[in-house]
């Protein structure tokens, strides 16, 4: 059977909601600018370069960016904005493929394989879409293009901000040759430094290896390493992928180390959540089986708890709270959040409405 090679381009907006705060206010142009949590509890959503410069990045508390950076000029989020920019940004997308898969606001992978416009060439066609959003939105983008999504992600950041990297079909096998794995998305610093251990530096180390050591090693993502570093991510752009869950989660306005109080914000949050699934659709809460909890300590590491139950309720919740409570070993809470899975549509007659990313 004949493989068809894949034109896919990752398109990712350079330090998007900054941008558009400046885009919108020029006087900031020049001056540090981050946008995130409105008090000093909160963290950072994104800065822009300038503030990067004094190694300022986006999930850093606002008190330590403040601290780096005290001119900082720090926004609040402004998410109605934000959304109906990046509709405008899709909306240049549509013009080329219907291929669109979000990861974001401000992320997506096109599959142009089937494009005819600009003569098929990928190439032209993301700096086409490059120029258009800067055009008509005055917002950079950066382009990745690639016949494999992890490569074209990894080619978007490639040449950030403002710039397209192409990786072609015949250049895959000489670029992971010197593809440095951390760089394969996944790998985070705790397998980043568990590869260097094992003295498994860059794709090529991967080659030659048998991939269930691997697994061993790794898990379930030992073998996407194996495939990735081998060239092989058969993976869609998947349009209208239905979201997967629901979450409410706030950080708390002070840490807190008190179970009632814990208990006091899942009561509130299990009535957020609650309202929020109703917006969706008409399913009874008892067809949502899978709950999550999550809590972040007061020393920014966090944890997540998941159960199966009969049906969301109050009291499963709480349950989960007294379980995942226990994992606190004297850390203060900074964070509670709660979330549910959506159930699959086919599993009902009557279907969830598909939520997207601008709902
Ligand atoms: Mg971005």
């Amino acid at each position: 059977m004949m493989e068809t090679v894949r034109k896919i381009i990752h398109i990712d907006m350079d330090c998007f909601y900054a941008a558009v705060e400046m885009r919108e206010n020029p006087a900031l142009v020049g001056k540090a600018v981050a946008v995130g949590g409105s008090t000093q509890r909160g963290v950072l959503s994104t800065c822009n370069y300038e503030a990067r410069k004094f190694g300022l990045h986006s999930a850093m508390p606002v008190s330590q960016a403040l601290k780096r950076c005290p001119n900082l000029v720090l926004l609040p989020v402004n998410m109605p904005l934000y959304k109906a920019v990046s509709a405008q940004i899709h909306g240049i997308f549509r013009r080329y493929t219907q291929r669109i898969e979000p990861l974001s606001l401000d992320e997506a992978y096109l599959d142009v394989t089937d494009c005819t416009c600009c003569s098929g060439s990928a190439t032209w066609i993301a700096s086409e879409i490059r120029q258009a959003i800067w055009e008509e939105l005055h917002l950079t983008a950066s382009a990745g293009v690639a016949p494999l999504k992890f490569l074209a992600k990894i080619a978007s950041e490639q040449h950030k901000p403002n710039g397209l990297f192409v990786i072609r079909p015949e250049e895959v096998k000489a670029f992971l040759q010197h593809l440095p794995l951390k760089k394969i998305p996944g790998v985070g610093k705790v397998t980043a430094e568990k590869l260097q251990r094992l003295g498994l530096h860059y794709c090529a180390d991967i080659h030659g290896l048998d991939p269930y050591w691997l697994m061993q090693q790794f898990g379930k993502f030992g073998q996407r390493l194996w495939d990735f570093s081998h060239g092989i991510d058969p993976r869609e752009v998947e349009s209208n992928r239905p979201r997967k869950s629901l979450a409410v989660e706030n950080t708390l306005p002070h840490n807190i180390d008190d179970f009632a109080h814990a208990e006091a914000i899942v009561h509130q949050q299990y009535q957020q959540l609650t309202q929020r699934l109703a917006n969706t659709g008409t399913l009874p809460l008892h067809a949502f089986k899978k709950l999550s909890i999550k809590l972040k300590f007061a020393d920014f590491t966090q944890t997540t708890l998941e159960r199966t139950v009969e049906g969301l309720t109050l009291e499963h919740f709480l349950y989960l709270l007294t379980q995942i409570w226990q994992r606190r070993q004297g850390r203060s809470v900074r964070l509670i959040g709660l979330s549910v899975q959506l159930p699959e549509k086919s599993q009902h007659n009557t279907p969830l409405k598909q939520l997207n990313l601008w709902e």
